[in-house]
Formats: C-alpha cells, structure tokens, sequence
C-alpha cells in the first residue's frame, strides 16, 4: 500500500496522486489517501494563510502553488438566539466566497500536472474562484453555468477571462454538460475533483488553530454539495490521527427545506439520496437536487453523530436580515447557514460549543438582497 493514492470510492482501486484524472476509468468517485504531516511549532512561525500547513496539503513542488495568500479568516463570536457562537469569516476570500480553500489547492494541483485547460460548472461562486485562479496561473478554462446565474458572479467569471458557457436549463443541466466536455478534457470540478477537498479542509485546521488547537463540539455548515462539510470532515479526523485534537466535533448539515434530497434522506433513514421534486430557493448556492457525494456526506455526518436541518425561505430571510442589522453583509445561501444555527440552538442545543461560518459575500446577489430588503 503506498501512502498516498487516488482511491476509487466503488472498488477500492488504486491510482497515482500524479495521475492526471479525475474519475476512475470506470467513471466512480475518486477520494485521496494522503498521510499529512501537521506538527504546530513549523505552523505556528508562517504567514496568515492556509499555505501555512503545507506539509499537510498533497502538492509536490513549492513552485506549482497558485495563491493569492488566501485563508486565515477572522472567527468572531456572534450571538444568535441568546447563545455565542464562532462563525469563520470565509466571504473575506478574494472571490468572496470559501470555494477559494479549495481552488487555491485544486489549481496548483493542476498546474503541477502541467493541464492547460480545465472545465467548470457552477451555480456561480464555485465558477469564479476557478476562473480567478485559473487566470493567475495562466489556464484555460470554460465555466458552464444555468441561466439565470446571478449577475455579479458572471461578470467576475467573464472578468477573470474564462469561457462562459450558458447552459439553457437548471443547475443539474449546467452539471451535466460539464461533465460531458470533461470527458475530453480536466474536470476542475468542486464536487468531483478530490484535491478540492484538500483545500476545504484547511476550515477545520484553521478553526482548531484558533480555538487553541481544540476542536468544537458542533460544527454547523452548508450542505449543498458538501464541498466545505466533507472538507471539514477529512480537516479534523487529520488533527485528531495527528493526536492534535481529541474528537471529531458534530457535523450539522443545512439544507433549504425547498431542496433537501439529504435532509429527506436523513428523517427517513435512508441509505441513498431520494430523488425529489426542487422548489427554487433564494439560497441558490444549496440548491443542489443531486449531489454526487450525497452519500458521502451522509455518512460523515452519521459517522460524527451530527444531523441534518431545512430551513425556509422566510427562515432564511429572516436570518439575512438579522445578519445585515449586526453589519454583516452576506449572500442569502450564507443566511440559510445562519438560520440553521438559529433552529439547532433553539431546539438542539445542549451548552456545546458551536463553529459555523459566512460562506459568500452579500455584494454577490444584490439583487436579491434588495428584493429582501424591499419587502421586510
Ligand atoms: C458553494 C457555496 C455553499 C455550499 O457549499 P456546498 O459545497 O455546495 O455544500 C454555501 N455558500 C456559498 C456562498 C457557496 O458559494
């Protein structure tokens, strides 16, 4: 068994980290196992950002990272419902949103690999981020997104140089046209390319850092595709095999009620994601009916003992609203995250302590949030 491998999530086959795929040959999920190195004195002396636990990010060669300086994000105490809860302030990313964690990591992967040209879909941030990184590193990349993408996320996607394709349907529909281009080229996909999550651990790695390398008892995030969730779930059982943390907290996974294949399948016990019938959501970044690593993040969330909420678009609303009147301008899918923490303190919470986070930045959807505004 070498150390590190691609791993294919159906069989068990093996593959070089250094092979240049994202799929197995069969077409399944690939996972990378990575033997981290996480020691706190070399962490402790580096600059503020996520590069300063390189030895625990699976990139060979200093020369190939592609980073803005990105990472170590401000946690800050906020209350909700009478209880102080931790929220990372991941819409300060240079896009303005956290999917920089696993660009950053998933770009300099790429460019380690010497692939020119990279394709994309997204319902908008995940787009952005990829196509920020892809122009500071020089790559070629088409952005497959669905109709209707808001505003400001397609004009940083066009700003950045990428190729827009607009995909004259839903989010599936942009997913799946993506997937079909990958076929003849790289797919830098943030729920199929598993050096993404590579770079979504660092939340966990750096919430630890900042609460005295300790982990939380309940971490409360988004669960659309799982890119931060499952991220957060390699991040702290890597601190934990390190014997730097002592547990891996509860993950609490949000979803809007208007489409929540997992929060279905989690209240029915199911071992597979059902499929569903979708509303449209204001949290547009969630609104995902299929995820590919569903089961995944089933079983994460199984695995730490943690649970899956849904909430309404008057919930999320409403907690957009109480965010902007304590001066946080944050995007309505990050609002969806908030009224997640406002359900689990009401009815969950039992004294433990809770890290959640601000995914995206509010000047992301202004629209939205002035049809919001207008109407409260
Ligand atoms: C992508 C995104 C999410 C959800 O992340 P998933 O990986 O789909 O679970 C939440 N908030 C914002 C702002 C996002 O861009």
């Amino acid at each position: 068994m070498k150390p590190n491998a691609l791993i294919c999530t159906k069989t068990g086959e093996e593959y070089p980290l250094n092979e240049p795929i994202w799929q197995s040959p069969e077409g399944h999920l690939l996972d990378i196992r990575f033997r981290p190195t996480l020691e706190k004195t070399l962490i402790r002396n580096r600059s503020a950002n996520l590069w300063r636990y390189r030895e625990a990010i699976p990139i060979e060669k200093d020369e190939n990272i592609v980073s803005f300086g990105e990472g170590a994000t401000p946690m800050q105490k906020i209350n909700i419902a009478g209880v102080d809860v931790y929220f990372k302030l991941d819409f300060l990313f240079p896009t303005g949103s956290y999917k920089d964690r696993g660009s950053s990591v998933l770009i300099s992967k790429i460019k380690e690999l010497g692939i020119r040209h990279v394709v994309q879909d997204s319902s908008g941030n995940a787009g952005s981020s990829i196509a920020a990184y892809c122009a500071k590193a020089d790559i070629a990349c088409d952005i497959y997104v669905p109709k209707g993408v808001s505003g400001a996320k397609l004009a940083q996607i066009r700003a950045f140089g990428a190729n827009v394709r607009i995909i004259d349907g839903t989010r599936q529909d942009a997913a799946e046209a993506a997937w079909e281009a990958a076929q003849r080229s790289y797919y830098a996909s943030h729920c199929w390319n598993p050096f993404f999550f590579q770079g979504t651990k660092t939340f966990a790695f750096e919430v630890a850092e900042q609460l005295g390398w300790k982990a939380p008892d309940v971490v409360i995030l988004p669960a659309g595709n799982g890119t931060l969730l499952i991220g957060a779930y390699i991040g702290f059982r890597e601190l934990m095999k390190a014997g730097i943390t002592d547990k891996i907290p509860k993950l609490i996974g949000v979803q809007a009620a208007n489409c929540s294949p997992l929060y279905e399948a989690y209240q029915e016990g199911l071992p597979y994601i059902p499929a569903i019938t979708a509303l449209p959501s204001i949290a547009e970044g969630i609104a995902i009916a299929k995820p590919i690593r569903g089961n995944q993040m089933l079983q994460y969330v199984e695995l730490t003992e943690g649970i899956f909420l849904a909430v309404s678009e008057e919930e999320i609303t409403d907690a957009l609203l109480l965010m902007c009147s304590k001066g946080y301008f944050i995007e309505p899918t990050s609002a969806a995250v908030v009224a997640g923490v406002r359900q689990y303190v009401e009815h969950f919470w039992e004294g433990e302590k809770i890290v959640s986070v601000l995914t995206g930045s509010g000047l992301k959807a202004i629209d939205k949030i002035i049809t919001v505004l207008k109407s409260s």
